[in-house]
């Protein structure tokens, strides 16, 4: 598949519809897939630590969460189809998961959050096969948690780590499976859990999400200087190439 370099990171010229359809015939095929939908903070982070950037190397599908990622592909010339967010993602796998009977694990988040996320999705969801759920703080180096996702057979993997650790439990773990999707969702189960809102739709329009919850949140800012760096780096990439 096509791929643009922006920073070290191969993302995968792809836009929302298509890489649905393709992660459903994975499912179908019993194929194992991983996908990072990557922003402007995850770049950054990967270029200053290497293992996070071997992680993140071993995805199949690299999508361009952030207007930062469209802009910076669009200064290089290889525009990319449009942004792509794990949320977004979830949302439509869930959907179609509902109708197909495909299996669902949810891993990541605080219990109680996931408890609340578990429900919520129900609802919404009542025919959905959820098969397992395992909250997102264990201990890293034990292989329980891959073992229990193993035994129930899931062929969607739901992993909300957060990054770097997400991408990192993955690349780590992947090699066990024969076949399952893994996507990784950031907050996702927050949103889902109601601790944590969604930017409405005019805010991500006007590509404003980052400022949303920059604003929500405003712990995220030291986190948010990236955004800068980010911009910063990408201009100076340009500017040596021409
Ligand atoms: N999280 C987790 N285990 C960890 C660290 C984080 O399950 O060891 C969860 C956290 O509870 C939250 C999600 O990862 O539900 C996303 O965290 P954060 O907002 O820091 O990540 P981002 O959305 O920026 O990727």
């Amino acid at each position: 598949m096509k791929h643009v370099k922006i920073m070290g990171i191969p993302f995968t010229h792809i836009d929302h519809r298509t890489l649905v359809q393709k992660l459903e015939t994975h499912i179908e095929q019993k194929e194992k897939s991983f996908v990072i939908t990557a922003n402007p903070e995850i770049v950054m982070r990967a270029n200053e630590d290497h293992n996070y950037m071997r992680a993140i190397h071993k995805a199949d599908y690299i999508t361009a969460d952030g207007i930062g990622i469209i802009k910076a592909a669009e200064l290089f010339n290889h525009p990319l189809p449009g942004r792509v967010t794990g949320y977004d993602v979830m949302m439509d796998l869930l959907q179609i998961s509902s109708q197909k009977k495909y299996r669902i694990y949810l891993l990541g988040a605080h219990r109680d959050t996931l408890e609340a996320a578990k429900r919520n999705i129900k609802l919404q969801y009542p025919h959905l096969d959820i098969v397992g759920a395992h909250e997102g703080y264990f201990d890293w180096d034990s292989n329980s948690i891959s073992e229990e996702i193993l035994q129930t057979r899931p062929d969607i993997i739901f992993v909300a780590l957060g990054a770097p650790k997400q991408e990192k439990w993955i690349a780590e773990n992947i090699h066990k499976f024969n076949h399952g999707i893994f996507l990784c969702v950031g907050g996702s189960l927050d949103v889902w859990g109601g601790k944590a809102e969604r930017a409405p739709i005019s805010w991500q329009n006007r590509n404003l999400e980052w400022l949303y919850r920059l604003l929500k949140q405003p712990r995220r800012w030291r986190r948010m200087l990236a955004l800068p760096r980010f911009a910063y780096c990408v201009l100076r990439q340009k500017v040596k190439k021409t």
